[in-house]
Order: structure tokens, then C-alpha cells, then sequence
């Protein structure tokens, strides 16, 4: 059984910043709500009964450890580096979320709130929301754009399923940036019984840090798997990056690994130049640090400040502003960022499908995307380890659009 363990790096401070990233840019009503949160955390990793609960529902729940796999034909077909998939599409709900709602919902219990609240965009979110609340007896509200709620029906479905109430956010674009704002509102009017539970490595301090230390099992076992099966520690770590979980749940136990190149792939959309992509870290017109959702990273606005629409063929990756703490390993140099297109993406799911068996979330065919590109070029006898953050049996109607077939 895997335990998690606590952070031993210096980042954050005490006041959440990873370098000048992150910190809390919240309404004043907030701030206890996250000094209580904040302490419950603490407390909560220090206790072994939690941490002991948590590591039994990660192996008898969720089926943790996931596997890695060889992709000898992948490998041979790019004549470069070997390739090894950390397999988290193999996890319940076929994706990364769960080991954060499962996390955050286990607190939620410790701190005596029968209430989560959610947002979500395509729905991903809001499902392993729901999951946790039905495992573990909670009242779980999510709240989702109604654009959102019309274009992911049967995520709405399966919340509703698993006892969710769905509640549609009318203001704004109508998508997740709103249903974000909504469920802080909720949280901020509701604080004494209700737990705001957020989805990526992102929002005020402590979330950006709890969400990656709940993540931090993805890199965790990766780096033993790896070790046990090639023998040595991969030469680079590659992962999707919407708002940063994943990603920096696999970097978090490599972070101390100076040859092992962290690589982190955005979403590149309909390419840079035309400004319809989420590449936040690629694009220095759209892309700049800013204040979004009580955090401080690299925001996509325009030049007056404004948040300008995102563009993804994965949903996941459709976000305007990434975690911090991603912006400060940037910053420090430490890890690398890059992006693929839609087009990119599109061609590298259908690659890992034919030689591999494996249908991948078009988030993570970004960073297979960028495998593809990068292994012909690295000696045979080098390694790359790459997330497979989610299954991509909810992105088939996308991809039977855009590649204009008919199943
Ligand atoms: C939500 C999601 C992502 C993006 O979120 P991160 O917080 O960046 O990991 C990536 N892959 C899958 C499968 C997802 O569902």
C-alpha cells in the first residue's frame, strides 16, 4: 500500500506563494474558512488513522497502485526513446481527479462538514466529486455552467446517479470560470457546514498544495514502478497540464531529480498565433501573470486585464490560468513547458489506440503528442515516463466529430 507523504520542500510558505506565484486573493470572509481548512490539512497528514484510511481506499477503492506499461511498439514505431505509461486511466472513474476528491473528501468528514460543494467544466471534476460524497455518506452540490451542462450530458447523468444535485450557473460565459465563482460564493455563505471541494492544483492557499500532495501518489509510485521495471529513473516526465494536477502530481517526487527533465504540455488549440488555444505559458500577447480565482500565475487576458476566452479540443485543458505552482517551477527553471495542437493531440490518440490498445483522454494525448515529437530524437537506451491521466471513452463523440467519422 502506498502512503502519501507530506511535502519535505520549502514551497509554499506560510502564506501559500510558490516564489510570486500563488497566495490568497480572496474576499476577506474567506480567510478563516482557509485558516481553518488549512490547520484540518496539517493536522489531518500528521494523523496516521487518516493517512492509513486514505492509502486503504486507494488500494481497495480506487485500484491503486495503477500500473506502468511498456509501450514497446509505440518505442519501436518512433525508433528513439523507450516509453513507459504511468496508467491512471486504469484508476476508478478512469482518471487522475478521484485521488484529490477522495483526498478532500476524507477531510471534509474529519472537519464534521456534511456538505461539499463543486464546480466543474466538463464534468470530469464533478463526477469524482460525486463519487467520493456517495462513498463516504456526504450531501455533494456541483455546480456547472449551463453550456457546459448541455454539451456533457451524460456526466450530468452520472452526478445525478451518484446522488449529486447539479446546479446550473447562468452568469457569465457559462462555464467553468462562472460555476467557480458560484460554488465560492456558496462556500463564502455556507462556510460553517459546507467544504469546498476544488479540482485542480489551483484557487487560494492551502488548495494549490493540498491538491498536489493528494496527486503526489501518481509520482510516488511511478518512480519506484520505474525503477523496479527499467532499472533506473526516467531521463524526462511528461504530463498534460490543464490546471496543473496531474502534472504536478507525477513531477512532485522527481522535483529533487536533477537529470530527470520535467516537461509539462498546454493546450495548443488551433495554434498560437490566432490566440484560440489555452497555452498559457506560450503565447507572451495572451498569456501574463494575473490574479484568477484567489490565486496569482500566468492568466490568459487581454491587454486592458479582461480574462479572454480559452480554446481546447479537451476540456480538461480549457482553462485560463494554470497552478502556481507550475509558473514558479517555470520561473526556477526547473521545469520545461510546451504545448500541442488539437490537431496534435488528435493524431497522437489515434497512434496510442492502433499500437498500444489503449483509447487515451485527449488531455493526455497532449502529452503523448509531445512524446512523439520528442522520443525520435533521444537515444535508444533513454526513457521517458509519461502520465496517461484519464480514458478516453468520453471524448469518443469529439473525436468522431472532429475526425468526421461515423463510429
Ligand atoms: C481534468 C483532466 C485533466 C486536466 O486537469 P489537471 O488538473 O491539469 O490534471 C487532464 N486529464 C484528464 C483525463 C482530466 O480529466
Amino acid at each position: 500500500m502506498t502512503v502519501i507523504q507530506t511535502s519535505t520542500t520549502p514551497v509554499p510558505d506560510e502564506r501559500g506563494y510558490f516564489g510570486e506565484f500563488g497566495g490568497r486573493f480572496v474576499p476577506e470572509t474567506l480567510i478563516p474558512a482557509l485558516d481553518e481548512l488549512t490547520a484540518a490539512y496539517h493536522a489531518a497528514m500528521a494523523d496516521p488513522a487518516f493517512r492509513q484510511e486514505l492509502a486503504q481506499l486507494q488500494a481497495s477503492y480506487t485500484g491503486r497502485p495503477t500500473p506502468i506499461s511498456y509501450a514497446k511498439r509505440l518505442s519501436e514505431h518512433l525508433g528513439g526513446a523507450q516509453i513507459y505509461l504511468k496508467r491512471e486511466d486504469l484508476a476508478h472513474t478512469g482518471a487522475h481527479k478521484i485521488n484529490n476528491a477522495l483526498g478532500q473528501a476524507l477531510l471534509a468528514r474529519r472537519m464534521g462538514k456534511r456538505r461539499v460543494v463543486a464546480e466543474t467544466g466538463a464534468g470530469q471534476h464533478g463526477v469524482a466529486s460525486a463519487t467520493a460524497s456517495a462513498l463516504l455518506g456526504l450531501e455533494c452540490h456541483v455546480y456547472m455552467g449551463s453550456v457546459d451542462i448541455a454539451r456533457q450530458q451524460p456526466n450530468v447523468f452520472r452526478m445525478k446517479l451518484l446522488g449529486a444535485e447539479v446546479i446550473p450557473v447562468e452568469s457569465g460565459s457559462k462555464t467553468l470560470k462562472d460555476a467557480i465563482n458560484e460554488a465560492i460564493r456558496d462556500w463564502v455563505t455556507n462556510v460553517r457546514d459546507t467544504f469546498y471541494l476544488l479540482g485542480s492544483a489551483l484557487g487560494p492557499h492551502p488548495y494549490p498544495m493540498m491538491v498536489r500532495d493528494f496527486q503526489s501518489v501518481i509520482g510516488l509510485e511511478a518512480r519506484r514502478q520505474i525503477v523496479e521495471m527499467a532499472g533506473r529513473l526516467p531521463d524526462a516526465c511528461v504530463a498534460c497540464v490543464g490546471g496543473g494536477s496531474n502534472a504536478i502530481g507525477l513531477f512532485h517526487a522527481f522535483r529533487d531529480d536533477e537529470n530527470v527533465d520535467l516537461i509539462g504540455v498546454e493546450a495548443g488549440g488551433r495554434g498560437i498565433e490566432g490566440g484560440e488555444h489555452a497555452a498559457r505559458f506560450a503565447d507572451p500577447n495572451l498569456g501574463r501573470p494575473g490574479v484568477l480565482h484567489g490565486t496569482r500565475s500566468f492568466v490568459m487576458q487581454d491587454a486592458d486585464g479582461q480574462i479572454v476566452n480559452t480554446h481546447s479540443v479537451s476540456a480538461g485543458l480549457d482553462y485560463a490560468s494554470v497552478g502556481p505552482e507550475h509558473a514558479y517551477l517555470r520561473a526556477q527553471e526547473r521545469a520545461y513547458y510546451t504545448y500541442a495542437t488539437d490537431e496534435e493531440a488528435l493524431a497522437a490518440f489515434q497512434t496510442l489506440c492502433q499500437l498500444e490498445g489503449i483509447i487515451p483522454a485527449l488531455e493526455s494525448s497532449h502529452a503523448v503528442a509531445e512524446v512523439i515529437k520528442r522520443a525520435p530524437g533521444m537515444p535508444k537506451d533513454s526513457i521517458i515516463l509519461v502520465n496517461l491521466s484519464g480514458r478516453g471513452d468520453k471524448d469518443l463523440d469529439t473525436v468522431m466529430r472532429e475526425l468526421g467519422l461515423n463510429g
